[in-house]
């Protein structure tokens, strides 16, 4: 990445999400976020009230190789508050995808709420691409799991993830 100009602050933006498993709806917006910002992290949250169908460690790998050719991403992970993440990763900005009405409830409440506890660090939504707008974790395992294609929904490392998660006879 060519340095900034002397004064000109970088501006780091951080994606959080459960990505349980990473969609190309997902990858789509940190492709463009990634040209929007000097350094984008996409972290993982642990969420203690969710049991994930990928550990850990297969998300930020499924994660760290489809972002591989973006110099600008980090990935990362955390638990807790996320601003209180943003905060220690230093990015002014949390990105979250809008994909319809739907999303938008939700992800307004928890916006409100972040900035209720740290006004200086701003949600920006961007709109999912139209083709990857049916897309969502829960629905591209829903696919695999009954033995549908899912190549155009998800990175390829991430088929290959779902194929050994539900050939194993262990229909998660
Ligand atoms: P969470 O449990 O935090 O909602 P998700 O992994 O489901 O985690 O989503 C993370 C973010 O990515 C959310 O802002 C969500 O709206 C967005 N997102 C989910 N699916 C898509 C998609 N198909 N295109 C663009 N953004 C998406």
């Amino acid at each position: 990445m060519p340095a900034l100009p002397a004064g000109v602050p970088a501006m780091k933006a951080l994606y959080p999400g459960s990505f349980d498993p990473l969609t190309l709806g997902h990858l789509d917006l940190i492709e463009r976020a990634s040209r929007l910002f000097d350094g984008l992290v996409v972290a993982v949250l642990q969420n203690p009230g969710k049991q994930p169908s990928f550990s850990l460690e297969q998300r930020l790998g499924q994660i760290r190789s489809a972002t591989a050719h973006l110099n600008r991403v980090e990935v990362a992970s955390f638990d807790g508050l996320t601003v209180t993440f943003a905060s220690q990763c230093g990015a002014a900005v949390i990105l979250r995808g809008l994909r319809a009405m739907s999303d938008f409830e939700y992800e307004l409440q928890i916006a409100h709420t972040n900035s209720s506890l740290a006004p200086s660090i701003e949600t920006l939504f961007l709109a999912t691409a139209t083709r990857h707008s049916f897309l969502s974790s829960s629905v591209v395992k829903e696919v695999a799991r009954f033995g549908g294609a899912v190549e155009h929904m998800v990175p390829e490392v991430v088929a290959k993830d779902l194929a050994s998660l539900f050939n194993q006879g262990q229909r998660a």
